[in-house]
């Protein structure tokens, strides 16, 4: 799809003539994810600076049938933020006001296109912080924290962010406004219709703002680094640590040897604070002084130990200490793209299964000749396991399917979910059955179809090409051409 040049003069008279870029190299930086592997050439990148604005636009590419996505810091993972060929870039990047912290409440008011760092310096002094944490915050932005309900490194402390969310303006795909930005925490006033956007990736409306609930911070942080006696045993240290530091555990991450060795390959320079053990466990305790956390990261390694279940511990006695401990777990995901290319996989089990995932996952690659190396680490306390594959040379592309096969197998005959925290996007779309009955995916498609009636928005995401009519699906309907996949 391109647009003519009457299009893209009305594009530019709503956003203003430095909110549309045009062109291979304006649009380069919007043009690929992280990842890489999902790269388009988008017609438009649209920058709008308000949520009129942002109305504006949609109620037009809507009467054109012109396809837009809403585009966020592009640190997601599944391909849905990328833009398929001819698609228009909707970016939050001027959005990104914190409009008001409400103290008394607990809850922030502030616009999609603030960076999760941003609003955590904007709350420094308050006594306040957001609830949720990732190694991507830098650039991700909060319309894309709730877009795909991102889990992150501090889920066991904190629960879903879509719980946390008390309001939204968001703006749907014909260009009506719906608008709720109210901080009270208790409002049982019908439908929380909010939440239906957290985990929507995009394809019912463009959030704009959202209230979120915060939560207090805490004065003191303290980190154990756990070696444990045996794989076998995570899901007893799990439990263990939880109950040894009651209340004051905020990360629960666990480290497979795997993605220590690409670690020390990739980035020889960040290495763990004790040495080879068959499954590393990384937990963070927070409270309200520092002797505290102290006191609880210690009694947990002792138990630990004093159980069996730990052969060695290390604990990160100040804050500088904790913030040297993360940077070997946050390291992962980025290292291990040095190494090659990567085929990420974001599942989870029961976490008294997730040991034996891996090593099954592990034994069927080298038992089935497959080029790739798996790696293995994520939120242990919730089962979830990033188990990514850096592909050998070796590697041919009708491997993919015998990946996705094996790792999807392994995960369903455990009971567990194919996207624990990343969400669907392309990457997954063709296996939303697996997770979900066909009259799930049907009521997802009707709720797509009142928000989105053009199916403009982020068209060949999330929802599987056989729930849509050819009028919302990508590349039947009105936008012409089918949305892209991995390059
Ligand atoms: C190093 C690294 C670590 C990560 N760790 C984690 C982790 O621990 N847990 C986790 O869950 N994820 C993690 N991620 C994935 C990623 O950071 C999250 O998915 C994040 O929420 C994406 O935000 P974004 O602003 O970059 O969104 P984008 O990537 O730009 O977009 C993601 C999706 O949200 C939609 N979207 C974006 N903004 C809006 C909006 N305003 N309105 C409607 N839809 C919108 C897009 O259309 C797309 O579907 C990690 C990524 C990296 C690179």
């Amino acid at each position: 799809m391109t647009l003519t040049g009457q299009e893209l003069e009305t594009l530019a008279e709503v956003c203003g003539r430095d909110g549309v870029l045009v062109g291979a190299e304006a649009c380069a930086p919007y043009a690929r994810d992280w990842t890489g592997a999902f790269v388009g050439r988008p017609a438009a990148v649209v920058r709008p600076a308000d949520t009129r604005t942002v109305a504006a636009v949609l109620a037009f590419c809507s009467a054109r049938g012109l396809a837009v996505v809403p585009q966020g810091g592009r640190t997601g993972l599944v391909g849905a933020g990328a833009p398929a060929d001819g698609e228009i870039v909707l970016s939050l990047e001027r959005m990104r006001a914190v409009r008001r912290l409400d103290s008394e409440a607990g809850a922030v008011v502030v616009e999609a296109g603030a960076t999760l760092a941003a609003v955590e310096e904007a709350l420094a002094d308050s006594g306040w912080r957001m609830p949720v944490d990732l190694a991507s915050r830098g650039s991700a932005q909060v319309g894309g924290l709730l877009a795909t309900a991102a889990g992150g490194m501090r889920h066991v402390r904190d629960g879903a962010l879509a719980a946390r969310v008390r309001g939204l303006e968001v703006v749907l795909g014909d260009g009506r406004v719906l608008s709720n930005l109210s901080t009270l925490e208790k409002n049982n006033t019908g439908y929380a219709w909010a939440q239906l956007f957290c985990g929507s990736e995009g394809t019912l409306g463009v959030i704009t703002a959202a209230a979120i609930g915060l939560a207090r911070r805490a004065a003191a942080a303290r980190a154990a680094w756990l070696a444990l006696a045996r794989p076998d045993v995570l899901a007893e240290a799990v439990d263990l640590v939880q109950r040894a530091a009651l209340g004051l555990v905020a990360a629960v991450e666990f480290v497979h040897p795997t993605a220590l060795a690409a670690l020390a390959e990739a980035r020889p320079e960040l290495r763990p604070p004790v040495g080879d053990a068959p499954l590393h466990l990384v937990v963070e305790v927070e409270a309200a002084d520092a002797p505290a956390a102290a006191a609880a990261a210690e009694r947990l390694a002792e138990e630990a130990l004093a159980r069996g279940l730990a052969d060695d511990a290390a604990i990160a006695q100040s804050g500088r200490e904790v913030r040297d401990l993360w940077q070997v777990r946050e390291a992962l995901p980025e290292a291990i793209g040095r190494l090659g290319r990567v085929r990420r996989y974001d599942v989870a089990v029961p976490v008294g299964r997730l040991v034996d995932l891996v090593e099954e996952v592990c034994a069927a690659v080298a038992a089935r000749g497959l080029a790739a190396r798996p790696v293995a680490f994520g939120h242990a306390a919730e089962g979830n396991v990033h188990l990514n594959a850096i592909l050998g040379a070796g590697w041919e592309e009708a491997m993919d399917g015998v990946l996705d096969e094996l790792v999807y197998g392994a995960v369903l005959a455990r009971g567990g979910t194919i996207s624990a925290e990343h969400g669907i996007g392309r990457l997954k779309r063709d296996r939303l059955a697996l997770m979900r009955t066909p009259e799930e995916i049907a009521f997802m498609a009707a709720l797509k179809a009142v928000c989105d009636p053009a199916g403009i928005l982020s068209p060949g995401r999330l929802l599987p090409a056989s729930a849509l009519p050819p009028r919302l699906e990508a590349g039947e309907g009105a936008h012409g051409r089918p949305a892209g996949g991995p390059s």
